[in-house]
C-alpha cells in the first residue's frame, strides 16, 4: 500500500516527523511545512494514490471522508465560520509538487491567495 519512496507514505507512517493535527482509518492530517496561511493543513489518504486521475472507484469512501475531515479541522481551526479554501494540485501544470493525493485546508487572517 505504501510507496517506500514517498514522502507523505513516510509521514503517515511516522518514519518522518509532522505536526499531526486528525487521523482516522482512512486520513492522516498535518501541517504544511511552508504554511500561506495561519492554517494550512494537509489533508492526506493512508493509501498512496499518487493524484486525482488515479482515484479509483474503490475509493470513493476516501474522497466523503477527505470533505468531512475538512469540517472537523475549519471547527477546531477556528476557520469554520469566517471561511477557507481547499486546494487539490494534480499533474504538471496543477502544480503538485508531491505525487501523493492531498486536499489544501488554507484558511485564517492574512490569508495570502494562491489564486489570487
Ligand atoms: P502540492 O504542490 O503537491 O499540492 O503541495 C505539496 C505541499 O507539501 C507543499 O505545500 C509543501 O510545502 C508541502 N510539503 C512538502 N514536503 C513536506 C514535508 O516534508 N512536510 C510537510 N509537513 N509538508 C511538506
Ligand atoms: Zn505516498
Amino acid at each position: 500500500m505504501n510507496d517506500l519512496d514517498c514522502i507523505f507514505c513516510k509521514i503517515i507512517t511516522g518514519e518522518l516527523p509532522s505536526d499531526r493535527v486528525y487521523e482516522d482509518d482512512l486520513l492522516v492530517a498535518f501541517r504544511d511545512i511552508n504554511p500561506v496561511a495561519p492554517t494550512h493543513i494537509l489533508i492526506v489518504p493512508r493509501k498512496h494514490i499518487v493524484d486525482n486521475n488515479s482515484f479509483g472507484e474503490d475509493d470513493e469512501p476516501i474522497a466523503g471522508r477527505m470533505f468531512l475531515a475538512v469540517q472537523k479541522l475549519a471547527k477546531s481551526e477556528g476557520i469554520h465560520t469566517s471561511g477557507y479554501r481547499l486546494i487539490l494540485n494534480t499533474g504538471l501544470d496543477g502544480r503538485q509538487e508531491v505525487p501523493h493525493l492531498h486536499l489544501h485546508l488554507i484558511g485564517g487572517h492574512k490569508m495570502r491567495h494562491p489564486m489570487g
